[in-house]
């Protein structure tokens, strides 16, 4: 807005305080700014009084870096990139495997560190001169982490300190070891022409052949892996619907909370279906067996020109096993129907036993 007097920027702060007391939402004064252009000093130094905010200046910046609409230019990156220098270098000297969990840590970075373990052995070093890495605590050595099996004691053996990089024992590519102490000491420098030197340290991701770090190779590496059941492209295939998949792989599963399965854990429930009120509730009877379903999933199966699904689970899936290979659109349809009817009958059912609408 084009200045002339104070009363403008009066009227906003009354607004500002107005909102506080009705909402107790107040301004961050520390996050607010304000942006003046051709303000006299005089003036500025008034509105910069009754709003209590800092000066701003452009470009505005979040997170460190500008807010503009055009391409980031290198010059915008510096400030960023000097913060991240500054706080790599405060680590100098320490090493992240070793490091304790501050009490007043981010949350971020309290999961990082708890999840050293599992990365310990998934790093490892190769050798230039060695100045960026840790003797005792990185994965650089045949044997592995050294201080792991060894403990203190080959620190101390070793007439070395336990912020050592591996630069303290290797000059102009030449290993230059004080004379062993121990045994671990001897085998550990025994092994040292194992080692082939390299132009310059570099941290090698042991997951693929090119050691670059990926989330895919890292994800693979840490999940549970089960046997492959055969049933899975049953379910998921590209025109799924995801929702309706989930249900299937719930009742495939027999997982869905029908009734039965509450009588076994102790609930006091009706075990009688709420379609037909004739029978106990499983997940047999529930998709296949009662004559309401029944004939619904005769009628979709029609509609999809299938006339021989079995009405049974076990049967079904091995059918399906064996009739809905590939992706045709047949077989794609077909799933489809099937998982849709599944998902719509139990949403049904409990809509029934809830008294939701339908
Ligand atoms: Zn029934």
């Amino acid at each position: 807005m084009k200045l002339t007097d104070i009363q403008p920027i009066q009227i906003i702060k009354d607004a500002l305080d107005e909102f506080k007391g009705l909402s107790g939402l107040s301004v961050n004064q520390s996050k607010s700014e304000v942006f003046c252009a051709a303000v006299p000093a005089g003036l500025q130094a008034q509105i910069l009084s009754i709003l209590q905010f800092r000066l701003g200046g452009l470009p505005v910046r979040y997170l460190g870096m500008p807010l503009i609409a055009g391409k980031l230019s290198y010059a915008d990156c510096v400030p960023l990139i000097d913060k991240i220098t500054a706080r790599i270098s405060s680590w100098t000297g320490r090493s992240f495997w070793t490091v304790k969990i501050p009490q007043d840590c981010t949350w971020g970075w309290r999961k990082l560190l708890n999840l050293r373990p599992a990365a310990r052995n998934l790093l490892s070093y190769e050798i230039g001169d060695g100045s960026r890495i840790f003797l005792w605590h990185d994965c650089w050595h045949p044997n592995g982490v050294l201080y792991q099996p060894n403990g203190h004691r080959i620190v101390l053996d070793a007439a070395s300190s336990l912020c050592a990089k591996v630069s303290s024992v290797l000059h102009n590519k030449e290993w230059c070891w004080r004379p062993a102490r121990s045994d671990d000491l001897v085998e550990v420098q025994s092994k040292l022409s194992l080692i082939q030197l390299r132009e310059s340290d570099r941290a090698v991701w042991n997951l693929n052949t090119s050691g670059k770090f990926t989330i895919a190779d890292t994800w693979q590496h840490l999940r549970m892996k089960q046997t492959e059941v055969q049933w899975w492209k049953l379910l998921w295939f590209p025109t799924t619907i995801l929702k309706h998949s989930f249900i299937g792989w719930l009742a495939i599963k027999n997982r869905l909370t029908t009734k039965n399965r509450l009588l076994q854990w102790g609930i006091g429930v009706d075990p009688l279906c709420k379609f037909c009120s004739h029978q106990m509730e499983d997940r047999e009877h529930l998709f296949f067996q009662c004559s309401f379903t029944n004939r619904i999933w005769k009628v979709i199966m029609a509609l999809c020109l299938v006339s021989d699904a079995p009405a049974d689970w076990k049967l079904l899936i091995d059918w399906g096993i064996l009739h809905l290979k590939g992706k045709s659109f047949r077989a794609s349809l077909c799933k489809v129907a099937w998982w849709a009817t599944v998902y719509h009958l139990w949403l049904h059912r409990n809509s029934r036993i809830h008294g939701g609408a339908y």
